[in-house]
């Protein structure tokens, strides 16, 4: 983390996980353990789309944000099932999550794909949590520094600088680590997440990607955030399993505020 340069981030990854009525238990547990929460560490909790009114009703007030786990790259139409950009922000949705390694494995996404929703998503005021990292496999052949970089180019392709920059959020989540138990060396998930820092002075200026968060995110949790979080390129998480647990995620959320 370099709190000095750009915020720090820790967002919960629901997925298809927990009901509306479970909503404000989880809030009741969670915000009296994260009461030294302060303004340079951002939380935020993604959910299905259809717990997105209740989790903003719930977090209202609390300093916690809500975001999605995905939308369309379609401004409106004849898009059976999707739900667009515009939808989210009308009901106050703060963050969206976009190209997913789950929603790449079994929904089709591609890094083209991705670049449409990042930048459907830059045309309202969510910020985008755009998601990459390397398979096993692709890290056993050695190419994950030139995949994540041609990861980060192809969604960042047409996104100006500036301050619409400001808006963008880059998680490195190695997919062999998500859900698996398995993380990444905090060295290891340094080395990609500098990778993706150099790919994003290249393609702006030193200044800009010394102002972007960039999150790790697999199998991070209440014992290994301290130090993943202590590795100066990681300004954050996305944590899917041990952010259904209140006690888990807020211990994440306080590592994030030392
Ligand atoms: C995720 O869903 O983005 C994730 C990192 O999951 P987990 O923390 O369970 O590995």
């Amino acid at each position: 983390m370099n709190r000095e340069l750009r915020k720090t981030v820790i967002a919960g990854n629901w997925k298809m996980n927990m009901l509306a009525s479970e909503i404000k238990a989880f809030k009741d547990e969670l915000m009296p353990l994260i009461s030294g929460y302060s303004a340079w560490c951002e939380a935020a909790i993604c959910t299905p789309f259809v717990l997105l009114p209740s989790a903003l009703d719930v977090f209202k007030g609390t300093g916690v944000g809500v975001g999605a786990q995905n939308m369309s790259q379609h401004e409106s139409g004849a898009y059976t099932g999707e739900v667009s950009a515009t939808q989210l922000t009308d009901i106050g949705t703060q963050y969206v999550i976009i190209g997913h390694s789950e929603r790449r494995q079994y929904y089709g996404e591609t890094d083209e794909s991705v670049n449409e929703k990042t930048l459907a998503a830059l045309k309202t005021p969510m910020t985008a949590i755009v998601c990459v990292g390397e398979t096993l496999e692709q890290r056993e052949q050695g190419i994950t520094n030139s995949l994540v970089t041609k990861q980060v180019e192809t969604a960042l392709k047409n996104v100006p600088g500036g301050e619409e920059l400001g808006k963008i959020i880059i998680a490195y989540e190695p997919v062999w680590a998500i859900g698996t138990g398995k993380t990444a060396t905090p060295e290891d998930a340094q080395e990609v997440c500098k990778v993706i820092r150099d790919v994003l002075a290249k393609l702006y200026c030193e200044k800009s990607a010394a102002s972007i968060t960039i999150q790790y995110g697999g199998s991070m949790n209440d014992k290994n955030a301290k130090e993943l979080l202590a590795q100066p390129d990681i300004d954050g998480g996305l944590i899917g399993g041990a952010s259904l647990k209140p006690d888990a995620f807020a211990v994440i959320i306080n590592a994030a505020n030392q």
